[in-house]
């Protein structure tokens, strides 16, 4: 069994992260895609794991939906793409989980809320509320309030982290568009290996591709990279897989297909 397998099965609190390049595709919405992912996490809650969604997306959703604004850098245009993408976004989330009669609640959030004792404890007891009443939490950051650098997470590799922390997750699984860390750009280098296992990220960090970046994601691998530190401090695992495969947690729970794991031993 592979460890990525292993770390799967025995983990019970559960977060899935999903990347704004998974749910779309240059900028329209890829709602077959999305669904897949729904039925994944469904199939993890029939194993018995609580599962909460971290999901970028809301711009891209909202590009989908206006079909303009796509290439505004303005601040105020994100924004308000984002308000109104999140909207698409939970819509479609409350649709694939009704088809299993499942509710789904949302929460947004900002860098200021987790540092902040009264915040992170309210969050936590929505967050334990909801789990134990069998709903799945869909956070995403709260893009429209966030305008600097003070308040604003920036990416959610690094709130998907947080947020597993904040859980006490055992594990944060990740979906991006790439399979994982490669020792050099896979884009570049027809000869660049996965790494499925880092175990002391410090010294993988000098073999590590840092060059990709996404178009709408804002995360990079250096995000996941320091999302997985973030959780190996708090002695939770994450693992890297590419979201855009049909299927990958179960694959990756079968052990036919990999990704990156990140442990904490
Ligand atoms: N919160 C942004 C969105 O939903 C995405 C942030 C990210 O890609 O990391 O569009």
């Amino acid at each position: 069994m592979s460890d990525i397998s292993q770390i799967i099965k025995k983990s019970r609190k559960i977060v899935v992260k999903i990347g704004s390049n998974v749910i779309s595709d240059n900028g329209t919405v890829n709602k077959e895609r999305l669904h897949n992912i729904v039925d994944q996490v469904k199939h993890l809650m029939d194993m018995g794991k609580q599962v909460v969604i971290v999901s970028s997306g809301a711009g891209a959703c909202g590009v989908g939906v206006l079909n303009k604004w796509g290439r505004r850098g303005d601040i105020n245009y994100k924004q308000a793409l984002c308000a109104i993408g999140q909207v698409e976004l939970m819509m479609a989330y409350k649709e694939y989980f009704g088809d299993y009669d499942i509710h789904v609640g949302q929460i947004l959030l900002t860098g200021e809320d987790f540092g902040d004792h009264n915040r992170t404890l309210h969050i936590r007891n929505t967050l334990f509320t909801l789990i134990d009443e069998g709903i799945v939490p869909v956070i995403n950051e709260n893009d429209s309030v966030c305008v600097d650098e003070i308040n604003s997470i920036g990416d959610n590799d690094t709130l998907s982290a947080l947020t597993a922390n904040l859980w006490s997750a055992d594990l944060l699984i990740i979906m991006s568009d790439i399979d994982g860390v490669f020792d050099k750009d896979p884009k570049t280098h027809k000869d660049a290996k996965l790494i499925t296992k880092i175990t002391n990220i410090d010294e993988t960090m000098g073999s590590i591709d840092t060059e990709g970046k996404s178009s709408f994601g804002t995360g990079g691998i250096v995000c996941k990279i320091e999302a997985a530190r973030t959780v190996n401090e708090f002695g939770s695992g994450m693992i890297l897989l590419n979201g855009k495969k049909k299927d990958i947690i179960i694959s990756a729970l079968e052990g036919t297909e990999k990704g990156t794991l990140f442990a904490c031993e």
